[in-house]
């Protein structure tokens, strides 16, 4: 009875990854909640007002918003506080959480302490999601984005800050379009930025900035073009995607430095006021200084509080006042202030330079120079380090061939090729083993997250075949351990069927963990169980899994290696804390299974466990060994 209760089981599991795909397309975005236009209604006064405990009631109403019955019928009784989006074009759906704030704030009133409590929630929950949408004002939004690119480092997953001119409740509003598109590009598209939504645009973050107090597209990224089109199709620039570009996981830094300001430049501004702006407790300034980043250099007096300042150790920044363009060093009126040790600020806007700065200022380990340094360099996309001239498609001599050879002449076409060539070259490079061919990709403009036809990238292959250096290579340039294939597989899945321990932990460290719905995971450990397969257990154990996960019998691994007298498997799970005294759902434990005849070293393993926790010391060799053995 209980053997035929086990192969069925065991078919299950091996079954098991193929059959839950299709209900598994799924994503799950995580919403914070701040406040601002979006959500507000009108008070007594007549004037709009944030209201607690509004929003998500009233969107559960809005069917676009919460598909009712599937929430009902399908969801389980821990998810029931989702919000669940219907079915997208693409067979996607997403399920949301919002946490709403308390206070929910006008963006106005919201200050750097807010911003750290937003990383912070992202940091918590940052394994639990796909993809996070922050609702927030639009007066501050071009802040709070900027400073949460620098605050998020590391990151892996799309932020998107999304809000409206007119609140979402009333007849007509953008608000409800914008949510919508904001939750859609959370969950289906893995763009590792901090961007906003706004309109039919997803701009960069940390160079957006508010342009019209009244338009539905409020905002504007004035250096650079939008990393998103929000047409018919959502068209995504994947070729100006930032990528991180390190192997560390993701972190949040949430100590920014308040002693920071902007002073804007006017002709005629007295030196008492540069001075009193420049006088401690400032710690930096950035300088918006007219067109190209020029200063009077005909008032040696202001130059000189400039310079007494940067010699005491405030960092000042210089960024045009303009809306478009760079600081330049080729005027002589620009020049004069980087002889004083000014630093150019290049292309960033006011917003990105001032978050940048407190960011910078805020950590506490770096010398003056290494953030001086630090405002300089490009960290999140937010500055064109280099200025070259756009590599045109036709740049690339292998898809021009291919173009030819096929008569594709228009622009679109080549782009379409490229999209649908790239991602297969670079899976097979992968395959091969072959950095070199992965460069050549990239710097031909290749995006080494891309994925193919089935959704796999050149780090799911990699992963696979157990190709070490091409997984260094790829994650030290930015391709995305967070990509899911059509099965759903991550490249932490790959590396875990083909049991390649030193890539799990690689990819583990870059912020890789399990996605997969735990019963599924206890379905692979019990199988694994069963085939005494302990690589397998080691492999699932490095990528995160609990060994004591329980299937939709509630038996755990250590059950099935018990019942199936899997002896390495049973030594490797007793070693690693595996508990014998779990009872499934016939109430049995693999301690009662291991007292029946024909379990007797088994049992003596078990009892040594029990020994051992009784006492606080190991006692049992076999079982140290299998420690010693897995560490
Ligand atoms: N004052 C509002 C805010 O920033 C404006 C808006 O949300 O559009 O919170």
């Amino acid at each position: 009875m209980e053997d035929d209760l086990f192969q069925r089981r065991s078919k299950l599991a091996t079954a098991g990854v193929a059959e839950s795909v299709e209900q598994e397309q799924e994503a799950k975005v995580l919403v914070l909640y701040t406040g601002g236009t979006i959500g507000m209604r009108t008070n007594r006064n007549g004037v709009y007002e944030p209201e607690a405990d509004y929003l998500i009631p009233e969107l559960k109403k809005l069917p676009i918003f919460h598909d009712k019955s599937y929430a009902e019928e399908q969801l389980m009784e821990e998810e029931k506080d989702l919000l669940v989006m219907p079915v997208m074009r693409s067979g996607r759906r997403v399920k949301y959480h919002i946490k709403e704030y308390n206070p929910l704030l006008d963006s106005s009133n919201m200050n750097m302490n807010d911003w750290s409590k937003i990383a912070n929630d992202i940091s918590t929950f940052y394994d639990d999601y796909d993809g996070f949408v922050i609702l927030h004002g639009t007066d501050t939004m071009a802040y709070t984005a900027s400073a949460l690119s620098f605050m998020c480092e590391n990151l892996g997953k799309p932020i998107v800050l999304t809000g409206s001119q007119i609140p979402i409740f009333e007849v007509r509003s953008d608000g409800r379009d914008n949510f919508l598109s904001a939750l859609v590009v959370a969950g289906q598209f893995l763009i590792p930025e901090v961007l906003v939504l706004f309109g039919n645009k997803v701009l960069r973050g940390n160079r957006t900035i508010k342009n019209d107090s009244g338009s539905f597209d409020a905002f504007i990224s004035p250096n650079i073009a939008a990393i998103a089109d929000l047409e018919t199709d959502i068209t995504v620039d994947w070729a100006h995607v930032f990528r991180s570009g390190t192997t560390e996981k993701f972190r949040i830094h949430s100590e920014m430095c308040p002693n920071v300001g902007l002073l804007r430049l006017f002709p005629g501004i007295s030196v008492q006021l540069v001075r009193s702006f420049l006088q401690p407790p400032t710690q930096g300034v950035v300088l918006q200084s007219y067109g190209a980043g020029n200063a009077p250099d005909n008032r040696p007096e202001l130059l000189k509080a400039i310079e007494e300042a940067i010699n005491i150790g405030v960092i000042i920044v210089n960024i045009t006042q303009c809306t478009r363009g760079y600081v330049d060093a080729a005027y002589a009126t620009g020049k004069a202030l980087y002889d004083k040790g000014v630093i150019p600020g290049g292309d960033m806007t006011a917003e990105a330079a001032l978050t940048k700065l407190s960011y910078v200022l805020g950590k506490a380990n770096w010398s003056i120079k290494t953030k001086s340094k630090m405002m300089e360099r490009n960290l999140r996309g937010e500055v064109q380090a280099i200025r070259k001239e756009d590599i045109s498609l036709q740049d690339f001599e292998l898809i021009d061939s291919v173009a030819k050879a096929l008569s594709i002449s228009t622009k679109e076409e080549t782009i379409k090729l490229r999209e649908a060539l790239y991602p297969n070259l670079m899976c097979a490079a992968a395959k091969s083993n072959d950095v070199q061919a992965l460069e050549r990709l990239r710097n031909t403009g290749g995006n080494l997250s891309a994925g193919n036809q089935d959704g796999r990238t050149a780090l799911h292959v990699a992963a696979r075949e157990g190709h070490h250096a091409v997984v260094q290579y790829l994650l030290h340039h930015g391709a995305t351990v967070y990509s899911k294939d059509q099965h759903d597989h991550t490249p932490l899945n790959d590396a875990i069927i083909s049991k390649h321990h030193q890539i799990i932990t690689l990819l583990v460290r870059t912020g890789a963990h399990l996605t997969m719905h735990p019963i599924r995971i206890a379905m692979e450990l019990c199988s694994a169980a069963a085939r005494d397969e302990v690589s397998t257990l080691q492999a699932w154990k490095l990528a995160g899994a609990d060994l004591n996960v329980s299937d939709y019998d509630k038996r755990t691994p250590l059950h099935v290696a018990v019942s199936t007298k899997k002896m390495s498997a049973v030594r490797y799970l007793l070693g690693n804390d595996a508990r014998w005294d779990t009872k499934d759902i016939f109430e049995n434990t693999a301690e009662m299974q291991a007292k029946k005849p024909g379990y007797e070293e088994i049992h003596e393993l078990i009892q040594q466990k029990i020994r051992e926790e009784k006492s606080g010391i190991p006692d049992s060799e076999d079982l140290q060994q299998a420690q010693i053995k897995h560490d």
